[in-house]
């Protein structure tokens, strides 16, 4: 059991320990240009990361005015506010990363929450296999999760399940959608295009599982909402996780495509903001990029979330290291079969390799001595490992302030007091994640943004969320 009062939590990790380009002695004067190559190329330099949020800016508008646009811009249906007074018990089901969880939520009305978690590996042959036996899946899950929890129902009252589902989903009411496509990994047969609350509810049904799924949610609209518990001046939502994506609170007026209920002022927006510049015209794709991304599930797709998301990041750093290997100006022209496969190359190893502050990089050296099975590593050839990994966490941290900043400016909340909620691995353990975002902001509004806004990890987006959503789901269509 947790007892969770979702306020943000101060993070606690170490900073980025940086490294002097101008320290390192070369090998070669052809290394060194290689290394000078690769710092040209994963800049952003303050003038790309304004291009990119005016793009971004614009491109917002377009998923605003219309459907099928780059940038989905899906309304969440989600119009009701919180005020930490709310009470009650709810189940929340968070599918859409490297693991499902099933969480209980009782919600004890003074700002205090008690959360009971249980995670469930998803296995990768049900996350390309038939839609069915996924669901089937979640809900023996679900159904393992209320035994070993001992929650029992009394009469015919059923649980109201908030589900975060985060990926694309056209939102057609509060609890029913339909899926625009699968990312992060994901590519179940016959689900795109349908209904995944109908999906699950049948699952649950052939169980008789007294579960009602009262919320879709996606995991930004969640966090959004999490962090609004004890934030009331919340306007984003965020996930820097094994994917990215972002929702902020919208004025109905605003949204050009909305043609439902106009009885409140604003609703949440889901952004799908990975889909940003499937047109190639101002994100600076590297090689590297390019080749990750044709090796991928989803190739053409989701190109922003693939230079951002802690799924990628690893990926594109193992892919410069390899290069280099291959025209011998790293390792001795040498791999190890570790690094030679892909995805061996994790991010998490990366948020090590920042933090470290030795001298000879000895935390940089276990992992590739000891994890990635390297026989020997030079100084210089850490270095360098250091300085790839610096250069793709730097670009992901500012790619992500350029999305950041073109909502504030759209909203015109970096003028007044507003907090940004972030929840996801990445953000929470990537040293100077939030401090290199920050200087981002600070570079399109200047210092007074340091002042208004506040950017805080809100941890548990996609369970305590998905409860809140439930319950304001269940309020609105009471009608209260
Ligand atoms: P999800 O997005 O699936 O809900 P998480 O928020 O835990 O899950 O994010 C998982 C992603 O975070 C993985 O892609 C992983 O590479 C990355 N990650 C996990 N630990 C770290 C770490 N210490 N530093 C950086 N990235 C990490
Ligand atoms: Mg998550």
């Amino acid at each position: 059991m947790s007892q969770t009062p979702i306020a943000s939590k101060t993070i606690k990790k170490p900073s980025r320990c940086p490294l002097n380009l101008n320290k390192i002695e070369f090998e070669s004067e052809k290394q060194k240009r290689a290394v000078e190559d690769l710092v040209q190329e994963f800049t952003v330099t303050p003038k790309l990361l304004i291009d990119i949020k005016n793009n971004f800016k614009e491109a917002m508008n377009k998923g605003l005015a219309k459907d099928g646009q780059t940038i989905a811009m899906i309304p969440s249906y989600v119009v009701g506010r919180l005020d930490g007074t709310e009470v009650g018990s709810y189940l929340a089901l968070d599918v859409g990363g490297t693991n499902l969880r099933v969480v209980s939520v009782h919600l004890e009305g003074s700002g205090h929450i008690t959360t009971h978690q249980t995670k469930y590996k998803i296995d990768e042959s049900l996350k390309v296999g038939e839609a069915k036996a996924l669901f089937d899946f979640i809900a023996v899950c679900v159904d393992s999760f209320l035994d070993e929890h001992s929650i029992r129902v009394r009469g015919d009252t059923e649980f109201e399940l908030g589900f975060t589902f985060s990926f694309p989903v056209l939102q057609t009411s509060i609890n029913r959608g339909t899926l625009i496509s699968w990312t992060k990994g994901f590519n179940a047969a016959g689900m795109v295009g349908k209904d995944p609350v109908a999906f699950l509810q049948d699952a649950f049904n052939r169980r008789h599982l007294p579960v009602r799924v009262a919320a879709l949610v996606n995991d930004t609209v969640g966090t959004l909402l999490a962090h609004a518990y004890n934030h009331p001046d919340t306007v984003m939502g965020v996930i820097l996780g094994t994917g990215c994506n972002g929702a902020y609170v919208e004025e109905i007026p605003k949204i050009g495509k909305w043609t439902g209920e106009r009885n409140a002022e604003t609703m949440i927006i889901n952004m799908e903001f990975g889909a940003f510049d499937k047109e190639r015209s101002v994100l600076p794709l590297t090689m590297f990029d390019n080749r990750l991304d044709r090796l991928s599930v989803n190739a053409g797709k989701q190109l922003f979330e693939k230079m951002i998301a802690g799924m990628y990041l690893g990926e594109i750093a193992r892919g410069v290291l390899v290069n280099l290997i291959d025209r011998r100006l790293l390792f001795g022209g040498q791999i190890s079969p570790e690094l030679n496969q892909m995805w061996t190359f994790e991010t998490a190893y990366m948020s090590t390799i920042e933090a470290d502050s030795t001298p000879t990089l000895s935390s940089t050296r276990d992992i590739l001595e000891s994890t990635l099975s390297f026989t020997h590593t030079s100084l210089v050839d850490r270095q360098i490992v250091k300085c790839v990994v610096e250069l793709i966490g730097k670009r992901a941290a500012r790619l992500s302030a350029s999305a950041l900043s073109a909502v504030l400016e759209h909203t015109g909340s970096w003028k007044q007091k507003s907090s940004i909620g972030i929840d996801g691995s990445l953000f929470e353990h990537y040293p100077s994640f939030d401090s290199d975002i920050m200087d981002g902001l600070v570079e399109v509004f200047g210092d007074e943004v340091r002042k208004n806004v506040s950017i805080g990890l809100a941890q548990d987006g996609s369970g305590v969320g998905a409860a809140l959503c439930a319950l304001l789901a269940t309020k609105y269509s009471a009608g209260k």
